[in-house]
C-alpha cells in the first residue's frame, strides 16, 4: 500500500510539472473602505521575485501584458477591481461611508497630504487611510514600509491617453515624459505641467511616442532604462517631495515608496499604440532581476 501510495503520488507530481505555465490566481482578497468591499486580485507564479501593480483597473493593456509576463517568467501581480456603475472597469474607486458615496482615484491615496488634497470630510479620510494601509501590507512586507523579502524594486504598471488625440493647446498637460521638463529659460515651448515632482528627465531619441515613459524613484535605476532607450523620468528625492503641494505630493504610490525609500519603477504607456513597448519595459524589468545585484 505504502509503494502504490508513493507511486500515485509522484505520478500527480509529474503530471503537475508538466502543466502549461500559468499565473495561479486569482487569489481574491477582500479590503474594506468604508462601507463597500473592494476586491484586490493577486496573480502569483514561483520564478521571480518581484511585485507588479495596477491601481487603475480601466487600463487593460497593462494589466493584461503583465498577466502574461508573470505567468510565462514569475513574479505577482496584484490589482485594483474598481467598476462602474454598469460594471465596467474603471479608474475611480466609488465607496461609501456613513451611507454618503464618493469616490477617489486609487493612486491618490498613499501619503496623508495627498488624502489632504483629495478634500474628503473626514470620516471618509480615515476609511481611506484605513483602505491604503490594508493594500500597502498586501503590496509591501507586513508593515508596508519595505519591499518584501528577495525583492529588490517594486512595478507600477499604468497607460495613458495618447497625446497627439489632444487638442495642441492642450498638450503640454497630458501625462507624458515631455510634460515633467522644466520649462527652459531660453525656450517657452514646455509648461511641465509635471516638473515639480521630477528630479529630472532623460529623453531618449529612440522612443516613436512621448506617451511611453518609465518613472524611476532612484538616480540607480535610470541608466538600465536609458540603455534600453526608453525616455525615463526621475523622481525628485523623498525630502524635496515634502513642500506641502498637492502637485509634488500627491498622494500616489510613486512618492509613498519615495517617504519609504522602496526603489520604484512605474511603467507609463500609451493605451492605444503602446503594447509592444510596454511588453519591452516588462522584458527590460525581468532583465534588471536577472543581474547580480
Ligand atoms: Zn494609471
Amino acid at each position: 500500500m505504502k509503494e502504490r501510495g508513493l507511486l500515485l503520488a509522484a505520478l500527480v507530481c509529474c503530471l503537475l510539472a508538466a502543466a502549461p505555465a500559468r499565473a495561479q490566481g486569482p487569489t481574491v482578497k477582500t479590503f474594506k473602505l468604508g462601507e463597500t468591499a473592494v476586491k484586490v486580485n493577486v496573480y502569483e507564479r514561483a520564478g521571480a521575485a518581484v511585485t507588479f501593480f495596477s491601481p487603475h483597473h480601466n487600463e487593460r493593456g497593462g494589466r493584461e501584458l503583465t498577466k502574461e509576463l508573470v505567468a510565462a517568467r514569475g513574479g505577482r501581480f496584484v490589482e485594483v477591481e474598481a467598476l462602474d456603475e454598469a460594471g465596467a472597469p474603471a479608474r475611480r474607486l466609488r465607496f461609501k461611508v456613513g451611507g454618503k458615496s464618493y469616490s477617489v482615484d486609487p493612486n491618490r491615496i498613499f501619503t496623508a497630504q495627498g488624502r489632504g488634497c483629495l478634500k474628503l470630510p473626514a470620516d471618509a479620510e480615515a476609511a481611506v487611510k484605513a483602505f491604503a494601509e490594508e493594500l500597502t501590507a498586501l503590496l509591501f512586507a507586513p508593515g508596508g514600509r519595505s519591499l518584501r523579502a528577495g525583492e529588490r524594486f517594486f512595478v507600477a504598471v499604468h497607460n495613458n491617453a495618447d497625446v497627439e488625440e489632444r487638442a495642441a493647446a492642450e498638450r503640454d498637460a497630458d501625462l507624458t515624459a515631455l510634460g515633467f521638463v522644466r520649462p527652459l529659460r531660453s525656450r517657452n515651448f514646455l509648461r511641465g505641467e509635471f516638473a515639480e515632482s521630477a528630479a529630472g528627465v532623460y529623453l531618449s531619441n529612440a522612443e516613436e511616442d512621448e506617451d511611453n515613459f518609465i518613472l524611476v524613484t532612484t538616480p540607480g535605476l535610470v541608466t538600465h532604462f536609458a540603455a534600453r532607450g526608453f525616455n525615463v523620468v526621475l523622481q525628485k528625492p523623498s525630502a524635496q517631495l515634502r513642500d506641502g503641494k498637492c502637485s509634488v505630493d500627491d498622494g500616489s504610490l510613486s512618492v509613498y515608496a519615495a517617504f519609504s525609500d522602496i526603489p520604484y519603477i512605474n511603467l507609463e504607456a500609451d493605451a492605444l499604440g503602446g503594447a509592444a513597448r510596454q511588453r519591452q519595459m516588462l522584458q527590460a524589468v525581468y532583465d534588471l532581476l536577472s543581474q547580480p545585484r
